[in-house]
């Protein structure tokens, strides 16, 4: 088919190229931006335009675009050694990798399952912990997973997701995934209310282990803070009685920190903060800074052991090809000893908190319902008008999206939601740009509806 009979106006160029989440029949009608090059906090265009970057590439480059360290280290690594897969035999980038992830991961956590990306960390922990079970004779494989929540596009992972329209079509889905309600009410509530309807949701879990059946239930996974869900992060209280509650019942805790992972709200790991002793933890995009696919999944020695036997029967059958990459493996060590080092996460939390207090002025605008965030995680709730507080609808969002735009301004946008997710390397003068872009743009929407 000719490119005239898709679109007069499509590019050339991009004809071929089907992105991901996208609506192509939107990007052949119109000029489509193409990234052309990065620099530190910036992307440039093919038109050579510069925008500031807000969602640190969906969270993947928290450290920045075109750092030379870890360009540097990659091609080193590539020059030794291009490839060797891990089917087996080892080779030092992965061997060298999992000893760090073992040393900063929280709690009991120390065997490193290294994947290529976010979803395959959720499906290989999905799949550990069922195998899991299986070994030890028992006959646990729900999966308990919370509505409104992202944790990937492969089938395991998709069926734990929270987010209806993404399974849509996609059907059937795989049998044994139940979901609880998100510690989230977008009704106002006092600090006292939100920490009782917190604490409810909490108890949804052994609600729903007990009307299952705690000998099938095995696993209740979670992001501590949701992401693309819209920076909803529950107080201390709510992590309390899901760990007492897994413990209680041998529900293995598993904590999805692809988005969490690597410094993003506030400490390296969100398990950390909310004193999550979890039993898997999952990892992708910042672990390696965003300069080669990379992911994992960390496992308890308690997990391990049982796939330990004289057998093949007990050995974990899952992997994939590509997964601890030699370039991947020397990328996420780079990018983990530049995280580490001179309190970048530290900082940039503190940095994150007097953002939070600039983004929470836009509350006083009339589109703006609600604004929340923790470490480097914010989102900006849109509405019509404030008394009926219903959704910002597509077309004005996609009309925020374009003056967001062009005015420079890198952002993430989900449903009637802006999401800011920064590199950790903006200074003063970007956030203080990105806060006059917003209220600017924000302020200008009554007109648009
Ligand atoms: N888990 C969470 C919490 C995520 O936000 C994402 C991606 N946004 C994933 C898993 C899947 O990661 P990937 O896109 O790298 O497969």
């Amino acid at each position: 088919m000719s490119l005239a009979e898709v679109s007069p106006d499509a590019s050339e160029e991009q004809y071929h190229l089907w992105h991901p989440f996208t609506q192509m029949q939107k990007v052949l009608n119109a000029q489509n931006i193409v990234v052309e090059r990065g620099e530190g906090p910036y992307l440039f265009d093919q038109n050579d335009k510069r925008y500031l970057n807000l969602t640190s590439c969906l969270w993947n480059a928290p450290l920045g675009l075109g750092r030379s360290e870890i360009i540097d280290a990659i091609t080193e690594q590539l020059n030794e050694l291009s490839f060797a897969a891990l089917f087996r035999t080892a080779h030092r980038p992965a061997i060298k990798l999992a000893q760090r992830l073992s040393e900063i991961a929280p709690g009991r956590l120390n065997r490193v399952f290294l994947t290529s990306n976010g979803s395959e960390s959720v499906e290989s922990a999905i799949k550990m912990v069922r195998q899991y079970f299986h070994h030890t004779g028992s006959k646990k494989y729900k999966v308990i997973s919370l509505l409104n929540a992202y944790h990937g596009v492969s089938y395991g992972a998709l069926a734990a997701s929270g987010f209806a329209e993404d399974q849509q079509g996609f059907g059937p889905m795989p049998e044994g995934f139940l979901k609880i309600p998100a510690p989230f009410n977008r009704d106002r509530q006092s600090e006292e209310e939100r920490a009782a309807f917190e604490v409810a949701c909490a108890k949804e879990l052994e609600r729903t282990i007990l009307a299952e059946g705690a000998d099938s239930v095995a696993m209740f996974l979670i992001e501590p803070v949701q992401g693309m869900g819209g920076a909803i992060a529950p107080g201390q209280a709510y992590f309390d009685v899901i760990s007492e509650t897994c413990r209680r019942y041998d529900v293995k805790l598993v904590v999805d920190e692809v988005t969490t992972g690597f410094g993003r709200t506030g400490t390296l790991f969100a398990s950390e903060r909310f004193n999550l002793d979890p039993d898997v933890m999952c990892l992708g995009k910042a672990i390696s800074g965003g300069y080669f696919p990379l992911g994992a999944a960390v496992a308890t020695d308690e997990i391990w052991d049982v796939f330990l036997s004289d057998s093949d029967g007990t050995r974990f059958n899952h992997g994939s090809t590509n997964a601890g990459h030699p370039g991947a493996c020397a990328a996420g060590l780079a990018a983990i000893d530049i995280l580490t080092r001179d309190n970048l996460i530290e900082a940039a939390a503190e940095r994150g908190a007097t953002f939070l207090s600039d983004l929470r002025q836009l509350k006083e605008l009339q589109v703006v319902d609600d604004v929340r965030g923790i470490g480097m995680l914010f989102a900006i709730d849109l509405v019509r008008d404030e008394a009926g507080r219903e959704p910002l609808d597509a077309a004005a969002m996609d009309m925020v999206a374009k003056a967001c735009y062009a005015r420079g301004l890198w952002i993430h946008f989900s449903g009637n939601r802006i999401l800011l997710l920064p590199p950790f390397i903006l200074g003063d003068e970007h956030f203080a740009e990105a806060f006059a872009g917003l209220k600017r743009i924000l302020s200008r929407v009554p007109a648009w509806i």
